[in-house]
């Protein structure tokens, strides 16, 4: 009976993490980070907390060149530069297919966008691998930040505004 039971709260805990979890890479999945952004920014309410939303350039031209498994591997390790830019401060989730979105919470504005160049920075340095006569086409994310209570005083107007930043970036020349 004892083994049945460990058993069972094995498998709950591995479908409780498959339920909230992006297979590729590891981080919450859309829905649940929703229910992460609002937890936290009921927590703040009082405090700063910002959000940002990153999307890769060009990704669909990335996978024509080099193959969706090249793609894949590449969300991948732009998802490790992420989650070990923000370390401990936040929380991290794939928000589409080639987007991610961070909540920060107790950042500003300018907080988070020290974060953000960081990953800018060791994004674009993720292809910086290549031998005399090949090199690969350099990744670049268009990155979109709004922070409560200056930028939005409720949670969907933090995620209106900072999609909307993101849109106001690719249409404005990208990174
Ligand atoms: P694509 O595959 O030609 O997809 C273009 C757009 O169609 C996507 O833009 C998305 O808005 C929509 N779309 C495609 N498949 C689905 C789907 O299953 N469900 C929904 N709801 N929408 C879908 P998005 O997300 O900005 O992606 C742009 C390009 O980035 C994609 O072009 C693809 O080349 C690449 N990409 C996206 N996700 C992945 C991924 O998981 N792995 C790899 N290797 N590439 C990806």
């Amino acid at each position: 009976v004892a083994s049945i039971a460990i058993k069972n709260a094995a498998l709950y805990e591995k479908a409780y993490h498959d339920a909230r979890t992006d297979d590729l890479t590891g981080l919450l999945n859309r829905k649940y980070f929703y229910k992460v952004l609002n937890q936290e920014f009921d927590r703040n309410k009082n405090h700063a907390l910002a959000l940002m939303i990153l999307n890769i350039d060009d990704f669909k031209l990335y996978n024509q060149l080099y193959g969706a498994t090249a793609g894949d591997a590449a969300l991948k390790q732009v998802s490790d530069v992420i989650r070990s830019a923000m370390g401990d401060s936040g929380y991290c989730a794939r928000y589409s297919g080639k987007e991610f979105a961070v909540v920060l919470p107790d950042f500003d504005l300018l907080s988070a966008r020290n974060i953000a160049e960081n990953i800018q920075r060791r994004v674009a340095k993720l292809c910086d691998i290549h031998d005399s006569d090949y090199s690969m086409k350099t990744l670049t994310m268009s990155i979109g930040i709004c922070a409560s209570p200056y930028g939005a005083v409720t949670v969907k107007q933090l995620i209106d505004n900072t999609e909307q930043a993101v849109y106001h970036v690719k249409r404005n020349g990208k990174a």
